[in-house]
């Protein structure tokens, strides 16, 4: 089953998440910045597209996926998150 971007867009989600293996990094892009064209790709379709700006590795398909608020707590652009550091300290706390 394959979504266009657009239809994720539909579902509530946001962003489309790229991770970058090099560099171990997830990079947000919001999709109301993608142009049309690419909007009506699947993620999996503008994988291939993609270059990481900073090494330059184009993204694997299966890491670039839609992501929505819900999805994870807090924005992605925000880095303050309140369980970071803290929850290696509670065994268990994460069950
Ligand atoms: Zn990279």
């Amino acid at each position: 089953m394959t979504k266009s971007i657009a239809e994720h867009a539909e579902d509530g989600y946001t962003h489309i998440a790229v991770r970058c293996l090099p560099c171990r990094t997830t990079k947000c892009v919001p999709i109301r910045q993608l142009p049309a064209p690419a909007r009506a790709l699947s993620p999996q379709e503008l994988a291939p597209r993609l270059k990481c700006q900073d090494c330059g590795t184009r993204p694997e398909t299966a890491n670039v996926s839609p992501w929505r608020a819900s999805d994870a707590p807090g924005h992605p652009s925000r880095s303050s998150r309140p369980e970071a550091g803290s929850a290696s300290k509670k065994p268990g706390a994460a069950a």
